[in-house]
């Protein structure tokens, strides 16, 4: 079956069409071509209606493992429904309890993957690291092994209220595992211990810090400016992630790192159950805010495909050409006079709102109200 989606402007800077109004056409669950060119060969027709179509957007920290967690918000829920392709979990599950996750998230119209957490039980309290035999270097090699295309990496959570006096050790065993399965490693941090300094000294190439605009004291500022390590690990290879949540993002310190010229690597909300209505709200709502920042909106929405797929080295996603996935976002931006808070209560003026039209999933199309 041919799809044809007409009256589209292309956002994706990789593409030689970025920024033309497009035709698309997709062939099953791939997409055939894009071009300026008229289309007549084609079975049913998506009229964007002039808005914009990108790559569909990927939010690399989400928390949708229900019943088992706390914190699990339904998948589709902030994934299609949202506007969003592809939800990958923090670390909700860990050895013990990835098979119940996969289980239950599998047949979601989202298509949803997984960090697992270094601790065996997950986020099923969230002290995961305070006792040391909460970790199984060879159940989690076992299990990313078994679910080869599901976990993307590891993740750790690195920040007082989760660790034990040993800040060290749970590092040391997550290098293990991820030299074993070739896989990166993502890191929470927030309160010290550990510090930004001593977190950071554990990544390497690939891995991805998240919550990297905090407003807590152990923040990527010394100062005004960006700490020096924090700048000779992205020298490294070392990547940053937003992960908005509930009290990890700071406008504060996002403004100050955008004079400094210093941008994330990808944009993720962090949503679970507790912020899911404010201060997160969705992906689209936390790509607002770095709109009206001063972010532009190709820069924004390549920090939700391309950037967000090389964090989370996503084959296949985060840029359109011929003969990949059809995998779309459908969005508009609308102008608008209000405001949006942060996780510290602080507010900006918003005038421009990007809001999601419409999603397309291997080929097939969702509208989103
Ligand atoms: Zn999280």
């Amino acid at each position: 079956m041919r799809t044809l989606i007409t009256n589209c402007v292309l956002v994706d800077q990789t593409h030689p069409l970025h920024k033309c109004q497009v035709n698309i056409l997709v062939k099953d669950d791939v997409i055939e071509s894009i071009t300026q060119e008229p289309c007549t060969d084609f079975d049913t027709v998506i009229d964007a209606k002039g808005g914009y179509v990108s790559p569909g957007w990927i939010d690399i920290h989400v928390h949708c493992f229900q019943d088992t967690t706390d914190l699990g918000v339904e998948a589709d829920r902030i994934g299609v429904k949202t506007g969003v392709v592809c939800v990958i979990d923090a670390g909700s599950s860990g050895s013990d309890t990835i098979d119940t996750f996969y289980n239950q998230v599998k047949d979601k119209q989202t298509i949803v993957k997984a960090w697992i957490n270094i601790a065996k039980s997950g986020l099923i309290d969230r002290f995961e690291l305070k006792d040391p035999d909460n970790v199984d270097i060879d159940a989690t090699i076992a299990k990313i092994q078994a679910y080869d295309d599901f976990v993307v990496g590891i993740k750790v959570r690195a920040s007082g209220s989760v660790m034990g006096e040993d800040t060290v050790t749970p590092f040391l065993k997550a290098h293990t595992v991820s030299n074993t399965t070739n896989r990166p490693i993502m890191v929470h941090f927030g309160n010290n211990p550990p510090t930004i300094h001593e977190v950071l000294k554990q990544m390497r190439e690939d891995d991805v810090l998240t919550h990297c605009f905090h407003g807590k004291p152990n923040n990527i500022l010394d100062g005004l400016h960006i700490k020096d390590l924090v700048l000779d690990k992205r020298k490294e290879g070392v990547l940053y992630d937003v992960g908005h949540g509930q009290d990890s993002f700071s406008f504060t310190i996002a403004k100050q790192a955008m004079s400094n010229n210093f941008e994330p690597d990808s944009i993720s909300t962090d949503i679970h159950k507790y912020n899911v209505e404010t201060p997160v709200g969705s992906l689209a709502g936390v790509m607002t805010k770095f709109l009206n920042m001063g972010y532009s909106l190709e820069n924004v929405v390549h920090l939700v495909t391309l950037g967000a797929a090389n964090n989370a080295k996503l084959k296949g996603f985060g840029m359109l050409k011929d003969g990949v996935k059809a995998h779309l976002t459908f969005f508009e931006v609308e102008t608008v006079d209000t405001t949006a808070v942060d996780s510290n209560n602080e507010s900006i003026q918003i005038h421009k709102q990007i809001t999601p039209k419409g999603c397309m999933i291997s080929g097939v199309y969702t509208e989103v109200h």
